[in-house]
């Protein structure tokens, strides 16, 4: 899971679950470089990207996405949904 920052504070905030949201939004473009989160790659300037955020366990969060592992993230998606 994409959830890697503030970990120091889970414990205290891990039983406040009642909110949580989460958005996509899909970057033609992004304006500048990012890391994505799932394998590192740098995604160039210009280039499309998934950019996610929400709330979790009472923590905000967000990270881009390369375009290649959007589309797995949709395809393992559909595939749990079969199971
Ligand atoms: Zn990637």
């Amino acid at each position: 899971m994409g959830f890697l920052n503030n970990d120091e504070d889970l414990g205290r905030v891990y039983q406040n679950t009642g909110i949580h949201f989460y958005r996509l939004r899909l970057n033609k473009r992004v304006r500048k470089e990012h890391i994505c989160m799932n394998c590192g790659k740098t995604i160039n300037k210009g280039s499309p990207s998934a950019y996610h955020s929400g709330l979790m366990e009472g923590k905000v969060y967000h990270y881009h996405d390369c375009w290649d592992c959007y589309q797995q993230s949709i395809m393992s998606n559909l595939s749990e949904e079969n199971t």
